[in-house]
């Protein structure tokens, strides 16, 4: 192993590709960015390789040559792990091969995952490239909490169970909120609320989830910037009977068109916010929606975990938004969260306490840092290989 080993994290999005090369060492980002509008008809970036070729040089441009900086291996975000990969994976041609099969279990984001695997490959043939899945922390789901009440021989023939996503997310903000409070994982009950343009909730017990929002795909749950999160099922088949839409567009309105920018227009709540205080009755209603949403969420949360001690908010809107996270807990005294107003109006960056002292329920408010997680993960599994 180099002494300050350098890895590469990707993640690929269908329009997108974000990058940071980090030293996980000491836990520094050496550089960043991300690449957007792939394949888009304005876009000057074609596909994933020509994305990935424009990171190479803009990180050339800073300095960095990924050929001779002691680059030590590339850290892939998948999203869905489906049933059988819930650890970091080496990647080879046959693994890919595996990972291109679980794409009809999440159509919208394993694939362009795998093109970035694959074009990663073929520019830096010469380093490891490990793939890590957001599915992989809640792989031992209580089977109460994973299981879908429907035909059981149809669930189990196609793999259908609560998967949860942004696990990779969950799993460090947990560690990060134990080490906070100076406590050991065991023992421990927390709801962490990872809001961004994605949203989820989890409960976990010893370090170990207990449940999540999230299910067979990220659909799921809280509602979000675009995606509707909880519906009724009987939404979909009505569409299909009596809107004649079909599958591809009925799942294509629930991802992209719904959530709160389905609702309201906006999905970035710092606009919506503005819009709701000069009077915008439709925003209104998509924050309420959304507020509601994660209310029920956390109150069921409480039950699930019977004792909790610390809830924490990650995530763009989790981390920055005092407003959504005052309305999230507001009146929820008697339940032992007693939110400190003016610790959470201030707007210090970094892990901080937002409840009063003597609050029975800590809330906290720490930002996630998914990449670091993977880097992290990369050089576990390397350093065990
Ligand atoms: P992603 O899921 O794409 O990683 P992020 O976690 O970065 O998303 O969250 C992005 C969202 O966070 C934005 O769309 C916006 O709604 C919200 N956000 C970011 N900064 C603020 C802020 N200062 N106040 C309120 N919301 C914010």
């Amino acid at each position: 192993m180099a002494d300050n080993p350098l890895v590469l994290v990707i993640n690929s999005g269908s329009s997108s590709l974000k990058y940071q090369l980090i030293e996980p060492d000491s836990d520094t980002e050496r550089a960043g960015g991300a690449i957007q509008q792939i394949g888009e008809p304005s876009s000057r970036v074609a596909d994933h390789e020509e994305a990935l070729r424009l990171a190479f040089e803009q990180l050339a441009e800073t300095g960095i040559d990924l050929n001779s900086c002691g680059l030590w291996a590339v850290g892939h975000r998948v999203v869905h792990g489906g049933k059988d990969f819930y650890r970091p994976t080496l990647l080879d041609d046959a693994r890919i091969a595996e990972l291109e099969k679980l794409s009809a279990l999440a159509p919208l984001h394993n694939p362009p995952a795998v093109q970035g695997i694959k074009v990663a490959r073929k520019l830096l043939p010469d380093v490891a490239h490990i793939a890590v899945f957001d599915t992989a922390f809640f792989h031992n789901l209580p089977a109460a909490a994973a299981t879908y009440a429907i035909n059981r021989e149809l669930a189990e023939r196609w793999k259908i169970r609560r998967y949860g996503f942004h696990g990779t997310s969950h799993r460090y903000v947990s560690e990060q909120a134990a080490a906070f409070l100076g406590r050991p994982q065991e023992g421990l009950r927390q709801i962490v609320l990872h809001l961004g343009n994605g949203s989820s909730a989890s409960a976990i017990a010893d370090g170990r989830p207990v449940d999540t929002s999230m299910g067979l795909t990220p659909l799921e749950g809280l509602v979000m910037g675009t995606r509707s999160g909880d519906i009724d099922p009987g939404v979909i088949s009505y569409l299909w009977r009596a809107a004649n839409m079909s599958v591809d567009a009925i799942e294509s309105m629930l991802n992209h068109q719904s959530g709160v920018w389905g609702l309201a227009g906006e999905r970035d709540f710092r606009k919506l916010h503005a819009m709701i205080e000069s009077g915008d009755v439709a925003a209104k209603l998509a924050y309420d929606v959304f507020i509601h949403r994660l209310r029920k969420y956390i109150g069921a949360y409480l039950a699930v975990l019977e004792r909790t001690d610390v809830i924490t908010f990650t995530a763009g809107i989790g981390e920055n938004d005092p407003v959504t996270r005052h309305d999230a807990l507001a009146g929820l005294e008697r339940l032992g969260i007693v939110l400190d107003e003016r610790r959470n109006l201030d707007d210090a960056s970094g892990a901080r306490l937002i409840s009063t002292d003597d609050s029975p329920i800590a809330v906290l408010v720490i930002p996630t840092n998914e990449e670091l997680a993977i880097a992290r993960d990369c050089v576990e599994v390397l350093a065990g290989s």
